[in-house]
């Protein structure tokens, strides 16, 4: 079991790319990079469209590695570490999002 309380990173961090806030996101089932284990029970992603990293890694995938895929800015709320994480759609990830604070108002 994850304690959040013991997070550092509670509230959504603002993306130094765009100045976005970033949103909650239940991790992947897999982990990127050597060694790099989640080991934490949401991550901050930044969702962003136009992020400046998001825009600028489709082409840069493409162009160093062929693929069209692209990567969005990440941290970790354990203990505050960024990171990017790969995608290879718009909604990529989008599935993992934690809505928590709805402004949309029914009735
Ligand atoms: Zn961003």
């Amino acid at each position: 079991m994850f304690s959040t309380e013991e997070y550092k990173i509670k509230e959504a961090p603002t993306c130094p790319h765009c100045k976005h806030k970033m949103t909650k996101t239940v991790p992947p089932p897999y982990s990127l990079g050597e060694g790099f284990g989640w080991g934490v029970s949401y991550l901050w992603i930044c969702f962003n469209d136009e992020c400046s990293l998001f825009v600028r890694g489709w082409e840069h995938m493409k162009e160093n590695y062929g693929k069209i895929a692209s990567y969005r800015f990440m941290c970790l709320p354990d203990n505050g570490m960024t990171e990017t994480i790969a995608v290879f759609s718009h909604d990529g990830l989008r599935g993992g999002i934690v809505e928590e604070d709805k402004e949309e108002e029914q009735g």
